[in-house]
């Protein structure tokens, strides 16, 4: 059996599920897929302006494997740009850090921790809010982690970081 990938960290979702361009038929378009963890690393990076070591650590990379992987982001967005091509926001063997929750009525975005349950919007007091998450399939809990850590707690932290550290 091949051993687990180690997963990579992702700070919270992204605000959009991807981008589209201007001046081109949706149907002529081509796809790309940008992973979450490139993702990642181009916000930690380019735009956070993090250096490529402090960025890494965050993700839980090494430096040659954070260097690849904004390697490939730039390689992507490049080619997005130039040919024209919709960027889909998907993938990569990553867990959320926290969840982004969006407000369908006023639109107000807010960050809370995976284990926190979130029923309102705390700008206006509506019930129709979305959790990013879900869209990229890190749904409740994320993929179950929280929990596992929680029940991992209770028993009085026996395994208290497996899953994430080996
Ligand atoms: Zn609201
Ligand atoms: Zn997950």
């Amino acid at each position: 059996m091949p051993r687990p990938k180690k997963l990579r960290n992702v700070g919270s979702p992204p605000n959009i599920y991807g981008m589209k361009p201007i001046g081109i038929r949706a149907a002529d378009t081509e796809k790309l897929i940008l992973n979450l963890d490139e993702y990642e690393a181009l916000k930690l990076a380019d735009f956070e302006g993090l250096s490529h070591k402090e960025a890494g650590e965050k993700i839980g990379v090494s430096r040659p494997t954070f260097t690849r992987l904004i390697d490939s982001a730039h390689k992507k967005i490049s080619s997005a740009l130039v040919e024209g091509k919709s960027l889909i926001i998907e993938g990569g063997n990553i867990h959320f850090d926290q969840f982004l929750y969006i407000c369908e009525d006023c639109g107000y975005r807010f960050l809370k921790s995976l284990e926190e349950e979130v029923t309102q919007c705390p700008s206006c007091g509506s019930h129709s809010i979305r959790n990013m998450a879900n869209h990229f399939g890190h749904g409740r809990g994320c993929c179950g982690r929280s929990r596992r850590n929680r029940r991992a707690r209770r028993r009085g932290n026996s395994n208290r970081g497996q899953g994430r550290n080996n």
